[in-house]
C-alpha cells in the first residue's frame, strides 16, 4: 500500500477521519459508485484518515460473487486502494443480531406480529381514507397500552421504535441543513421474521462499529439518513457527518443509466480508456477546483474538499471523457501503451510482425487517438494491407495525380528512407506535376494505407517501410 500523504491543512486535530465506500454487489461497479469511492477516498487521504471498503451483500437475491469480483476488479483497475476491508456484511450477522437484542432489551425496538397481509390491508384502508400509508403502531408498546395477544402462528418482525415527536436535523456537508419531522417516519422493520437484519440497520451498525466519521454517498440515500440517525441515537452512538452527493445524470437530464451508454467502470477499461483519465473525469463530475481540468490523483487529493461539491446534479458527458482520455494518451509512456495496445491489435491482426516496432507506431498514433481501441485500429495498417475501397479510390485518386504517383514510385525506390527525404520527394513531385500537396498526399494515403485518416503521410510512410510502401503503390498502379 502506498504511503499516505501527510495530513492536509484542514486536518482536524482530534478527529481521525474515517470514510467508507459501501457498494451493494448487485451488478457492476457503476460510474456513480466509482465517483462516490473516489470522493470518500480522497477525503480520507486528504486528512490523513482511513478509507474503508465495505461490501453490502445482505440482499441474497440480488448479490452475486461475480459482482463482488467486478467491484474489486474495478477498484484495482482504478488503483483505488483502501486501508481497511473489504468487510462483508454477511460475515457480520452475529454482530447485527447482538445489537438487535440490545435494542429490544433497551425498549428501542419491539416485536411486531402483524402479518404482511395485515399490513397491506392497513395501508389499503389508509389509502382509501386519503391518508399516507404507514404502519399504525399496533404492536408498538406504550405505557398503559394493552397490546394484542401474541399469535402463535406468526413469526414477528422487529421494528425500531422511532420517536414520534420532534424532528431529525443534520447539517449535510453538501446540501446544507436538512430537517425531517419524526411524524414522517414510521417504525422501520429492522429484522425480518427469520431474524435477518434489514438494510438500514446493517448500515447503522457498521457505520457505528467502523467508527465512520464522514458518510459520503449518493443523495439517493438522503431518505434513509433520518432513520439511520434515529437508530444511531438509540444506540448512544456518535453521529457521523453526512455528505450527500447529487446523482449523475445523462445528457437528457435523466438519471445516468445504460440507455446513455456504458455505465460500468470495467466497460470503460474494455473500451480503451486509461484509468487515470476516467478518474480525472469523475473527479470533475460535480466537483471543481477553479477551471482546472487535467490533474492527477495526488493533486486531486491535495485539493479535494466537500464544500466544492456542487449541489446540483452533474451531467455525464462522454465527449469530454473522450477528450480527457486523449490528453492522457498523448503523454502516456510508450512501453505501457504497447502492452495495452498489443492485445487489442492482435484481435484485428493475427500475428503482429516485429517491424515496424509497435513502440514507434504507438508514438506516432497516440497524439491523435481518443482511446486505446482507436489506437489499435489505427495501428493495424502498419501490420496488414487492407485494399482501399473502390469509392475511396474514386473519391481521392484523380487522373491528374497518376503521373505524379508513377514518378514517386520510382523516387521511393531510390531515396534514403527517412521522413525528411520522403517529405522532400512528395513536395518536389507536387511542384513538378503542378499539384497542391493534398492532391498528391491524399491519393498516396488512400492507396497505401486504405484509409484517408492517418498521421502525416511522410511519417506514416517512413514507419511503414519502403518495401510495404512500394508493394502497395505498385500493386495499385499495375491494376490500372
Ligand atoms: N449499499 C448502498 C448502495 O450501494 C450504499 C449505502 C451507503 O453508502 O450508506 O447504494
Amino acid at each position: 500500500m502506498p504511503e499516505r500523504p501527510t495530513p492536509g491543512l484542514n486536518y482536524r486535530k482530534h478527529i481521525m477521519i474515517r470514510t467508507r465506500f459501501a457498494p451493494s454487489p448487485t451488478g457492476y461497479l457503476h460510474i456513480g459508485g466509482a465517483r462516490t469511492a473516489l470522493f470518500s477516498r480522497a477525503y480520507a487521504r486528504r486528512h490523513g484518515g482511513t478509507f474503508i471498503l465495505r461490501i453490502e451483500d445482505t440482499d441474497l437475491e440480488r448479490s452475486t460473487p461475480e459482482s463482488v469480483e467486478a467491484i474489486l476488479e474495478g477498484m484495482r483497475w482504478l488503483d483505488m486502494d483502501y486501508d481497511e476491508g473489504p468487510y462483508f456484511q454477511m460475515q457480520r450477522m452475529p454482530r447485527y443480531k447482538e445489537v438487535l437484542a440490545q435494542l429490544l432489551a433497551s425498549g428501542h425496538a419491539y416485536h411486531c406480529y402483524a402479518s404482511r397481509d395485515e399490513v397491506e390491508a392497513m395501508r389499503e384502508q389508509q389509502r382509501l381514507a386519503g391518508l399516507k400509508p404507514r404502519y399504525d403502531g399496533r404492536w408498538r408498546p406504550e405505557p398503559h397500552k394493552i397490546l394484542p395477544s401474541v399469535p402463535t402462528d406468526i413469526l414477528p418482525v422487529v421494528r425500531f421504535k422511532n420517536p414520534v415527536e420532534g424532528s431529525v436535523a443534520w447539517h449535510d456537508l453538501v446540501k446544507g441543513p436538512i430537517e425531517i419531522g419524526n411524524a414522517e417516519l414510521d417504525d422501520l422493520i429492522i429484522a425480518r421474521p427469520d431474524g435477518t437484519p434489514t438494510y438500514n440497520f446493517c448500515v447503522v451498525v457498521d457505520d457505528w462499529d467502523m467508527k465512520i466519521t464522514h458518510v459520503i454517498r449518493g443523495d439517493d440515500h438522503v431518505n434513509n439518513t433520518p432513520r439511520q440517525i434515529n437508530i444511531l441515537k438509540a444506540l448512544g452512538a456518535q453521529l457521523p457527518q453526512y455528505a450527500h452527493v447529487p446523482m449523475i445524470l445523462g445528457a437528457d437530464g435523466e438519471r445516468l443509466s445504460k440507455r446513455h451508454g456504458a455505465v460500468s467502470v470495467l466497460q470503460y477499461q474494455e473500451d480503451g480508456y486509461l484509468p487515470e483519465a476516467l478518474l480525472n473525469y469523475l473527479a470533475r463530475l460535480g466537483w471543481a477546483h477553479g477551471d482546472e481540468e487535467i490533474f492527477d490523483m495526488e493533486q486531486f487529493i491535495a485539493w479535494f474538499n466537500l464544500e466544492a461539491i456542487s449541489r446540483s446534479p452533474a451531467r455525464f458527458n462522454p465527449e469530454k471523457l473522450l477528450w480527457i482520455n486523449q490528453q492522457y494518451l498523448k503523454f502516456a509512456d510508450n512501453e505501457r501503451l504497447v502492452k495495452l495496445v498489443r492485445p487489442r491489435l492482435e484481435h484485428i491482426v493475427a500475428g503482429i510482425a516485429a517491424e515496424p516496432p509497435l513502440g514507434e507506431v504507438v508514438q506516432l498514433l497516440k497524439q491523435r487517438s481518443g482511446t486505446l481501441t482507436e489506437l489499435a485500429e489505427a495501428a493495424a495498417l502498419f501490420y496488414r494491407y487492407s485494399e482501399p475501397a473502390k469509392e475511396l479510390l474514386e473519391a481521392h485518386v484523380t487522373v491528374s495525380a497518376l503521373p505524379a504517383l508513377r514518378h514517386l514510385a520510382l523516387q521511393f525506390a531510390r531515396i534514403e528512407w527517412t521522413k525528411t527525404e520522403i517529405n522532400a520527394a512528395i513536395k518536389t513531385a507536387a511542384t513538378d506535376f503542378k499539384l497542391k500537396m493534398p492532391e498528391i498526399a491524399m491519393p498516396l494515403r488512400v492507396i497505401i494505407t486504405g484509409t484517408p485518416y492517418t498521421p502525416g503521410i511522410d511519417a506514416t510512410l517512413a514507419l511503414l517501410g519502403r518495401t510495404a510502401v512500394l508493394q502497395r503503390l505498385q500493386r495499385y498502379l499495375d491494376s490500372l
